[in-house]
């Protein structure tokens, strides 16, 4: 039988696709791909005022680099098409006259200055937050206040007028909720909202609705921000009678800015120096480009790992996650209710993680080292082994292993000032004899040899090791020094040796 699970991502391409909307992409796409069902792009752009050239192609191509794949959508074949709202118009318009057909719904031809002087009214009579709603729009211009004939007329004449639901009073609607359980909301506390606007759109509410049902989508798992529309969807299940087939419905919790105070938005990610955006967003109309995750550096599974745990976690003590482990693991039980904050240091941790399980050959190929550089292919790739644990963008492998094919010109002041001295150049001097003398030039024999200075001058590792590697690579931090030394080779660890004495004296 073919598996019932059907899960949709259905953003608005009103912009740039946010960090945020990504882990909502991410988590239907896990939910789906585990439970072996399908994840489908459905693109709502009915507000056209809001639409902004370029968002759906930015949306592709932001999830194509996380690796998410759709089953269906825009860009795709599928049964349930077109998967672009803007094309489905036709359809919403049949829906809601259903619902009119069958009292649920109602027209309503006020203006907009009819309806600003509807607030008003009701701030003045000392109501907080006015809306139009099962008292207000009795005193409104609807087909349930306006003589049948009137109606009529209005429209036959075409008068502008938009479709609203008709909320019914002190009733409580309540549905289940994966993540956050029983929810329950009683009506008088819910607008008659527009499901039908005036241009021949429909609304959010009714497109999503209408599509879901007809997408025959199994689970809705979207963001908190829709938990307020959710008792009126289920409202609208209701009114279409497809309660029996109604989606499940999961809101993910918040992500929250890295001081934990409030939703994570662009303007924290400028503030803090972070980016919020996947890829690279380029503003058709302001020519403004702001680089993405991607541009910085990042791998994408790297990101993704970073985002997964922001709302779920796996239950024990595992960070590292690979695309296909977490398609193991993944589950709605194990996402949270209370939001998660973001870490940019967290970010570039995940970063360095991935970056060590990449092999030498997968990190040659996306570094390039300068020519003059003239270095053997198998050289290169020693050097990458040794530095990579330090590494946590593929351009630090250039910054990190520098010394490893250029003496140092310079080295660094405060490891000099602190660690530089009349003893070091002695144990230097000493040791630099005891390489010239070893047969067998590798780390671990160099390693013998070290060692057993130390022990025969009666001197801690702290009193040597720093000066050595100060004179080697002019820092005072980086790999193994043995195996540094080896893969530099006895004559240049000598010349250098020889180098840093000339270069600083004697302490
Ligand atoms: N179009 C809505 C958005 O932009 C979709 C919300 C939902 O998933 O129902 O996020």
């Amino acid at each position: 039988m073919k598996n019932q699970i059907r899960v949709r991502f259905a953003p608005s391409p009103t912009g740039p696709l946010h960090m945020g909307g990504v882990r909502t992409a991410l988590y239907n796409y896990l939910f789906a791909l585990k439970m072996k069902g399908q994840f489908i792009l459905r693109i709502e752009d009915t507000d056209q005022s809001r639409y902004i050239e370029g968002a759906e192609e930015y949306i592709l191509n932001s999830l194509d680099w996380c690796g998410l794949k759709f089953h269906e959508g825009p860009h795709l074949k599928g049964e349930y098409g077109p998967y672009r709202q803007s094309e489905r118009k036709e359809l919403y318009k049949l829906y809601v006259d259903k619902l009119i057909a069958s009292g649920k719904a109602y027209y309503a031809f006020d203006s907009e200055q009819e309806l600003d002087e509807m607030r008003v009214n009701l701030k003045k009579a000392g109501v907080q937050s006015p809306q139009y709603n099962h008292i207000s729009r009795q005193t409104m211009k609807n087909s349930l206040t306006l003589p049948v004939e009137e109606v009529d007329k209005k429209l036959s004449n075409n008068e502008p007028h938009v479709i609203r639901i008709k909320m019914p009073r002190n009733q409580t609607i309540k549905f289940q909720d994966k993540i956050r359980g029983w929810v329950s909301f009683n009506t008088n506390h819910l607008d008659d909202k527009v499901l039908y606007k005036s241009d021949g759109m429909p609304t959010y509410h009714l497109a999503n609705v209408v599509d879901d049902h007809l997408m025959k989508i199994s689970h809705v798992i979207r963001g908190e921000e829709w938990l307020p529309s959710a008792p009126l969807h289920v409202f609208l299940y209701q009114s279409f009678g497809w309660e029996k087939q109604m989606p499940q419905f999961a809101h993910l919790p918040l992500i929250l800015n890295p001081e934990g105070d409030g939703k994570l938005s662009k303007r924290d990610g400028d503030r803090l120096g972070f980016p919020i955006f996947p890829i690279l967003w380029k503003n058709k109309k302001t020519n403004v480009n702001i680089e993405g995750y991607k541009e910085k550096g990042f791998l994408p599974e790297a990101f993704i790992n970073m985002l997964v745990f922001l709302g779920w976690n796996p239950g024990n003590a595992q960070e590292i996650f690979s695309m296909d482990e977490l398609i193991k693991e993944f589950t709605l039980e194990r996402v949270g209710k209370s939001g998660s904050r973001y870490s940019y240091q967290k970010t570039k941790w995940f970063n360095q993680q991935h970056l060590r399980l990449k092999s030498n050959q997968e990190i040659r190929d996306k570094t390039t080292f300068s020519k003059d550089f003239k270095k053997s292919e198998e050289y290169i790739l020693k050097v990458i082994e040794l530095v990579k644990e330090r590494c946590t963008f593929f351009e630090d492998v250039i910054k990190e292993s520098n010394y490893l094919f250029t003496a140092p010109d310079d080295y660094n002041s405060v490891a000099v000032e602190k660690k530089w001295n009349k003893e070091t150049v002695s144990h230097l001097i000493s040791l630099k004899s005891k390489f010239i003398s070893s047969k067998d030039f590798t780390k671990n024999n160099i390693e013998v040899i070290f060692k057993d200075y130390l022990e025969l001058s009666q001197v801690g590792f702290g009193q040597v090791m720093p000066g050595l590697r100060i004179s080697i690579t002019g820092k005072m931090q980086g790999p193994s020094m043995f195996s540094v030394m080896e893969l530099l080779g006895l004559h240049e660890v000598i010349s250098r040796i020889d180098k840093a004495i000339e270069t600083l004296g004697n302490g």
